[in-house]
Order: structure tokens, then sequence, then C-alpha cells
């Protein structure tokens, strides 16, 4: 169908939930995607954070292949031995003791939240059950995760929100002490704000939040979503701040592509939730789990993580180099392949500008360019994002 027919029908026949860039993507190979009209482009978007892999990875495809001709779906009335394999090798590679499947981010997070009163009642009775956020973060648009989300444009118009949340700033552990109170029973947060503007948590004030939380019996739930899978150049991003959390929430490049998402525990946290208690009718989905037992399998074999560790380094460097040359850029920041330029201007027009010029990229917080391609991306891949926004921004000083 011609892209400006779909667009009508688009129109037409879904809600207005998304603003769209005007291109219809067919196919994807490696770091690239098509468009119908043939158009290449360079892919700094991966989906959002979700094709760890690039497109149209052969381990990917098999394990997807083979799966589809076993066993598509049975349910979690039964076994099914992906489920329990993935399982296995999260609990393997991670803090964690026990994992839950579900099919999204949010659905992740909304396990986490129910784990984590859960937990508390348990332990200490039902007025224990508030979970403090962060302002500027994101866990999902479910009623429980938007409550979550330090953001009012997300809250706006949802009202009334779930009880029991507080909002403190981020990176601000003075902040943190002063909001916890006898019913305080998990602080929540993400160690890269991705969609609050690519916003790095402080490896003292992580160390001190764990410290906090272990002294008060307070559980900490990271959400993973986005940093997970490999995405800071560590499988999990708390690797890299020398400490563990109680809870964590995985989803975005588990799956490699197919929804998968998963909350993931201690052992004795994990035992808050018993059967009946929580459920997901597609989660642990056979065919997703084996998709997302492929990206394990990649991301352990080492090369893949190595090489991007080394591509997000020089990728850091080569933007802050750019702040330094051009006036527009106030900021440069990441940790690994989750890379933000903060300008002093609207970034819309610079991400159509970029699509002009083949290069998908995206923009939060309206002025903060986001990159999160696959971790497959190269050095030279870099080098042609960083001359067309020289390009694109020089042109717009
Ligand atoms: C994307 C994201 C979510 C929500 O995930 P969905 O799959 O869209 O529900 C939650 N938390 C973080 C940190 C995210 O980046």
């Amino acid at each position: 169908m011609p892209t400006e027919e779909l667009r009508e029908d688009a129109d037409r026949y879904l809600m207005h939930t998304y603003t769209r860039q005007p291109i219809s993507i067919v196919r994807g190979r490696g770091t690239r995607v098509y468009d119908l009209e043939g158009r290449e482009y360079l892919d700094f978007v991966a989906g959002v954070a979700v094709n760890v892999l690039g497109h149209g990875h052969p381990d990917l495809i098999a394990a997807i292949q083979k799966q589809s001709q076993h066993l598509l779906h049975a349910s979690n009335l039964y076994y099914t031995e992906p489920q329990v394999k993935l399982a296995e090798a999260l609990v393997e590679h991670s803090f964690a003791k026990k994992v839950f499947f579900c099919n999204s981010g949010a659905e992740a997070n909304e396990a986490a939240i129910k784990l984590a009163r859960r937990y508390a009642h348990g332990k200490y009775g039902t007025a224990r059950f508030e979970i403090i956020t962060m302002l500027q973060s994101f866990h999902g648009r479910t009623m429980a995760t938007l409550t979550a989300t330090g953001q009012e444009k997300v809250q706006k118009g949802f009202e009334p929100l779930l009880p029991g949340f507080t909002y403190v700033p981020f990176n601000d552990l003075n902040a943190v002490e002063q909001a916890i109170t006898p019913a305080t029973a998990a602080i929540m947060l993400e160690l890269v704000q991705g969609e609050g503007g690519v916003q790095v948590a402080d490896q003292a004030y992580i160390k001190s939040l764990r410290g906090l939380c272990r002294d008060r019996d307070i559980l900490l739930i990271l959400d993973e979503v986005q940093t997970g899978m490999g995405r800071t150049g560590t499988l999990f991003a708390y690797e890299h701040y020398g400490i563990q959390p109680d809870i964590m929430t995985l989803a975005k490049g588990l799956g490699g592509g197919l929804p998968i998402g998963a909350c993931l525990a201690t052992e004795e946290v994990a035992a808050a939730l018993t059967p009946g208690t929580h459920a997901s009718t597609f989660g642990g989905n056979p065919l997703a789990c084996s998709a997302a037992l492929a990206v394990m399998r990649v991301l352990l074999e080492g090369r893949v993580l190595t090489q991007s560790r080394a591509v997000g380094q020089y990728m850091a460097k080569s933007l802050l180099d750019l702040k330094d040359r051009l006036p527009n850029v106030k900021d440069a920041r990441g940790l690994g392949l989750l890379q933000g330029l903060e300008l002093t201007v609207d970034g819309q027009p610079v991400v159509t500008d970029c699509l002009n010029r083949g290069l998908l990229i995206n923009c939060t917080m309206d002025r903060v360019l986001r990159f999160v391609p696959p971790l497959i991306i190269t050095q030279r891949e870099i080098d042609r994002l960083i001359n067309v926004l020289a390009d694109v921004l020089g042109k717009r000083v």
C-alpha cells in the first residue's frame, strides 16, 4: 500500500496516540531499515532500544522459525521448556533467583509494584505500601505505572491516580532520606532515565541508596526495561554500580523484537507471590521466550557486548566533541549505547532533518536527542551519525 494511502488509513482506523514520522518501514537488515520507496535508513532508534541484535539476526530468525513449527502458545497451566530455560539463563547471569514473565515493560513494572506491596504487607502489615519514585522517570502507561512515572504530562487527564506513590528529584540522596517514612515499602528507579532525557544516576548516589534500603528493609527496584540486555555495555546496568537490586524489570531488548517482559527478584522477595496472586496469559510464551533465549546466548557469548562497549565509548567521546563544536548543543551524556545530546533548541525539527538524510534518531523531553542503536553498530556508523548531526545542527545555529 502506498505510504500516503497508509497514512490516511492509519488516521482513519487507529486511535491517535502517536506522532509518527511520515515513512512506512517495510524491512530491516542489521543496522539498516528500508521504507516502502526503498530508501535506506541507518537506525539509531532500533524500535526504541528493542532490536539489540539489529534486524534479521540469523540466530534470532532461526530460533523463531524453529519454535513456531513446534508450538506458539500453551498457557501457564502447563510447563514449556523455553520459559524455564530463559528463566535459568537470567537467574544464572544476574542477582536474581526467580523470574516472572509478562509481555511489556509496563507489565513488568506492574509485577514489581505488586510484588513489593505483597512483600511489605506480609512482613510489616498493610500500612506499609508506599513506593518512592523519581521525578522525570518513566515506568509505563498502565494506571499503576503511569502513577509511578514522575511526569505530569503522562498522568494528566487520568486522575485519580493510584494511592501510595511519592516522588523525589533524581540523584538527590537527601530528598530520598526525607521522603522515607514507616509506610515506605520500596524505592523504584532507572539507572539511566531514558524517556526522561538520558539522565545517568551517580555512582555514590546508587551505592548510598542501596545501603539505605538494606538498613530499613526497603526494597530497591531497578527498572532496567531500557538499560537491560547490554544497552549500557554490561548485560544489566546495575553491574556498573557494584550493587544488586532486590527486584529488577526487563522488557524492550529482552526479546530482540518480540514482545516480552520480565520481573526478577531475590528468593526472599519472590516468595511473596504465591499461586493465584499474579498471572499473565501470554507471559512466558514459548515463541517470545525462544527469541529471548537466542538474544541471551548471543550476548553471553561476549563478542557483541565487548564490541558494543568500545563503540559506546567512542560514541560518547564523539558526541562530547560535537558539543564542544556546536553552540546549540548544551550537553552530551549517556552510558554505553544509550546516549543523549541535549540541545538549546527544539529537537523535533532535527529528527526530521536527520530522517531526510537517511538517519533515524528520536527525541525525548523536547530537547534531548536520544541514540539507542542496535548493539552491533560499528565505529564507522557512529562517524556517519556524527557527520549528519554536525551538518544538520550546524545549519540550524
Ligand atoms: C519503555 C519503558 C517502559 C515501558 O515499557 P512498555 O513495554 O512500553 O510498557 C518502562 N520503563 C522504562 C524505563 C522504559 O524505558
